[in-house]
């Protein structure tokens, strides 16, 4: 699996529609300060769901839409789409190529899409469980992310090595079937109140 391409629109100070291509390897990014080179790894982290405006660098999710500059207007939505080649299958669907996209509009209003068809955030989240993609894995290490893992707390720590071992999705899914058990275990308790009641 690898990122194809990033095409953004609205987005920071990408305000029409741009394309990046990357090829396998390393691809670096260069250019004066102050002309977008970190906005390219922000809309990444946003697409894969980032909920913190902070992380983003912004103060409010709103932030990510192109405010505008004298000689141009602001924008009303933001629309990021990545491209990852799947050849390999690390994501787990039967494509063998996966884009996601993720708009915004002024008005709070997010939406996502998995190839085109809408989707959830947790869709998203779970398309990329246990191959270090996605705004809680590895794939992008940005300033002070190495120092932050050598002086986190063990628990966080580990957290990444969970990740990189392949064990969230099960560890999430024992926590949804936790939480389905508790709620039978109500209703259990409710109906056999009923029937107390009852007889
Ligand atoms: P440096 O090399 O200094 O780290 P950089 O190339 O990484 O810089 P970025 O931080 O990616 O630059 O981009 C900052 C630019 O993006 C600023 O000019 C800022 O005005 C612009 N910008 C950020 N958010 C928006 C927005 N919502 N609308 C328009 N422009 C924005």
């Amino acid at each position: 699996m690898y990122l194809k391409k990033i095409e953004l629109q609205g987005f920071k100070s990408f305000a029409d529609k741009t394309t990046i291509d990357f090829e396998k390897g390393i691809t670096g990014v260069v250019g004066p300060n102050g002309s977008g080179k970190s906005n390219i790894s922000d809309a990444i982290k946003w697409v894969l769901g980032e909920q913190s405006a902070k992380s983003l660098r912004g103060s409010k999710m709103e932030d990510v839409i192109f405010s505008g500059t004298s000689k141009r207007k602001a924008l009303g939505f933001s629309e990021v789409t990545l491209t990852l080649d799947n050849k390999n299958k690390e994501i787990p669907v039967d494509y063998s190529e996966v884009s996601i996209t993720r708009r915004v509009y002024r008005s709070g209003e997010s939406e996502y899409y998995i190839n085109k068809t809408s989707s959830r955030l947790k869709d998203v989240k779970e398309l990329f469980m246990d191959t270090g993609v996605g705004t809680d894995g590895y794939s992008i290490i940005g300033q002070g992310k190495i120092e932050e893992i050598l002086s986190s707390k063990t628990e966080d720590r580990r957290n990444l090595i969970e990740e990189a071992v392949g064990i969230v999705k099960y560890k999430s899914r024992k926590k949804e079937s936790e939480k389905k058990l508790d709620k039978t275990n109500d209703n259990l308790i409710r109906i056999n109140d009923i029937i107390e009641e009852l007889s």
